[in-house]
């Protein structure tokens, strides 16, 4: 299987992704499924926010890439980067640990700087919102050095993993106060809204040009519900995909094709009038 909710999973946990050009087919074959997340740091530049991208991506001269799924920005932002297999994990202590059943995340670390506290957040988010799509315990969010074999093949990542999983397992996924769920869309949809809302300003904007600036409070409150009932029918209309039992999630799909039936709604009612006038007027105006 290819990984391909990545994406859709790391937005769940509110946080801001980037998907790399081509992530969905990338990996080295079919993933046995997902038993396992874990945890890597890069031990890579100490400058920029995801100086490994590249290599984590492409691979190196001994090692092909992708190298893992997902890269960690020091600013919390989440590189999607591959949906099938990665080689992050090498030979590990428990096959479910393995690169086959493993989700495999890299974390723009030097190993030895601090953490920002904002990458740290998102880390566990993270790892929470994929305990949540794939019915994973806390307890199978692992550090490399935990899962490698031989044991201390490997040291990172270079905090301490139960101090980590206390924090997944507090760690606030529910996009209601993590920015709304209009953070938790696509970039795409995003644009779509912030377009379609920038339209009502723009509207707004012409309605008080033409009254001279003496627009009515009557009128504002209009514009201003319009926003708010356009909003709301987005909350309203998209789909539960955190499974929170709470609308408003991710995609706007679903509000498209709701937006559609309305439209579609007006124009009959509409085209209703317009056969009745005509039909008085034929009666009336003759
Ligand atoms: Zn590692």
């Amino acid at each position: 299987m290819y990984l391909t909710s990545l994406a859709t999973i790391a937005r769940s946990a509110g946080l801001k992704v980037v998907e790399q050009p081509g992530w969905e087919k990338r990996g080295h074959g079919q993933m046995s499924g997902v038993k396992a997340v874990v945890c890597h740091h890069t031990a890579g530049s100490p400058a920029g926010n995801a100086p490994s991208l590249g290599v984590v991506q492409n691979g190196r001269s001994d090692l092909a890439g992708p190298l893992a799924h997902y890269v960690l920005g020091r600013d919390g932002t989440v590189y999607v980067v591959a949906a099938g297999l990665c080689w992050h994990a090498g030979a590990v202590l428990n096959n479910d640990w393995s690169n086959n059943w493993s989700v495999g995340i890299e974390a723009e670390a030097t190993g030895t700087a601090a953490w920002p506290e904002e990458q740290l957040d998102a880390y566990a988010r993270l790892c929470r919102a994929l305990c949540a799509a794939y019915g994973l315990p806390i307890s199978a969010v692992l550090g490399h050095k935990e899962v490698c074999a031989p044991k201390g093949r490997k040291s990172d990542p270079n905090f301490d993993m139960s101090t980590f999983r206390a924090r997944v397992a507090s760690a606030n996924t529910t996009t209601t106060t993590t920015g709304g769920f209009l953070m938790a869309l696509s970039d795409a949809d995003q644009k779509f809204i912030y377009d379609k809302v920038k339209d009502i300003d723009s509207t707004l904007g012409a309605v008080y040009a033409a009254t001279g600036g003496k627009q009515t409070f009557g009128s504002a409150f209009v514009e201003m519900m319009k926003r708010v009932d356009f909003l709301w029918s987005v909350a309203a209309n998209t789909p539960d995909l955190n499974h929170d039992g709470k609308q408003g999630d991710v995609s706007l799909v679903n509000w498209r094709q709701w937006q559609a039936d309305q439209e579609a709604k007006q124009t009959a009612a509409l085209d209703e009038i317009r056969g009745q006038l005509a039909a008085l007027t034929a009666k009336l105006g003759a």
